[in-house]
């Protein structure tokens, strides 16, 4: 889909209860192009890049971005290095949380306030945002009033939110873009109204915190847990812990603030030969998925192989034909 003169959208449908409508991927740019996210290390996501790569014919990419470390975001940079040639981009203080995820060379690092040029004058602003995670950046593409925002906003829903002090003060730079047309998230819809949809954000924001400090206000102490139940009732129960994360960032910023006191809780330690058995079954885990992935690449393999072969498990002598 075009979204504005130099950037395309990759809608990937998704069916994660946390973002159930799409996953996005975005492209900038013509012939050599910069990729923004790239979805989860699966075979959808290399389908859909290589299905809008065959579609749009002279598509290379050149950069592949991401906007945050999260799995959804960068699962496939190691693929998109070896299957098409690009090069990764990522802020560098997120290289620690991306371990794994990342090749071994051909990762450039950018900082905050950075311009990536593309061909054809294409010029793409890197913003750290950070909030929804340590890293979390947005790119913006000024001339054209397109803003990717990652998880930082989503497109049908809010987000969950790890440092809720730093999301509010990104929320409100961002709000302050000049020429902002168009949001692409990370997730969902595109949004055409930017302006609104991020104060509406902010006002989301000061209503949760309003919603928790009404309910403390009746007295007592409560755990975020007990205080996420009053606040969403209806709620998917799959969705509870990260609605229960998401009171805890609004308590954490609230005692920072010291408009809240905590008593202490008690954590739970296993002891340490359950600590070791479950390492153990860690291990005997891990040791099982790979028996069980060698076995399937060796049979895909020998499948493969077959294909290349007369059926012999079929015929000892195959009918031969002759012209009469
Ligand atoms: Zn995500």
């Amino acid at each position: 889909m075009q979204v504005s003169p130099s950037v395309r959208a990759v809608m990937v449908p998704d069916d994660n209860p946390m973002h159930p409508d799409f996953t996005c991927i975005y492209t900038v740019g013509d012939g050599q192009v910069l990729t923004i996210d790239s979805g989860e290390a699966i075979d959808r996501y290399h389908w859909f890049i290589k299905g809008y790569l065959a579609a749009t014919e002279k598509a290379e990419i050149a950069l592949a971005g991401i906007t945050h470390h999260h799995a959804d975001h960068s699962g496939n940079l190691k693929w998109m290095q070896s299957e098409l040639k690009a090069e990764i981009i990522a802020p560098k203080h997120g290289l620690p949380l991306l371990k794994g995820r990342l090749p071994r060379s051909g990762v450039r690092t950018f900082a905050d306030g950075e311009v990536i040029e593309l061909d054809g004058g294409v010029r793409v602003r890197v913003i750290f945002t950070p909030g929804h995670s340590t890293d979390s950046v947005v790119y913006y593409l000024e001339d054209e009033g397109v803003l990717f925002s990652g998880d930082t906003l989503l497109g049908s829903s809010t987000t969950t939110v790890h440092d809720l002090g730093d999301y509010r003060r990104s929320l409100q730079m961002l709000a302050e873009l000049p020429n902002l047309k168009v949001i692409c998230p990370g997730h969902g819809k595109l949004i055409w109204d930017p302006r609104e949809r991020i104060q509406m954000y902010i006002n989301h924001r000061n209503m949760r915190e309003k919603q928790i400090t009404d309910i403390l206000g009746q007295g007592g102490a409560l755990s975020s847990w007990d205080i996420m139940l009053q606040m969403y009732p209806d709620l998917d129960k799959r969705l509870r812990r990260a609605a229960e994360n998401n009171v805890r960032a609004h308590l954490t910023q609230l005692e920072d603030e010291e408009r809240v006191k905590v008593h202490a809780g008690k954590p739970r330690r296993p002891s340490v030969a359950k600590q070791r058995r479950q390492e153990e079954h860690a291990r005997e885990r891990q040791k099982v998925i790979k028996l069980a992935k060698k076995y399937e690449t060796e049979q895909r393999r020998a499948e493969l192989r077959a294909q290349e072969n007369p059926a012999s498990s079929e015929w000892i002598e195959p009918p031969r034909y002759e012209a009469n």
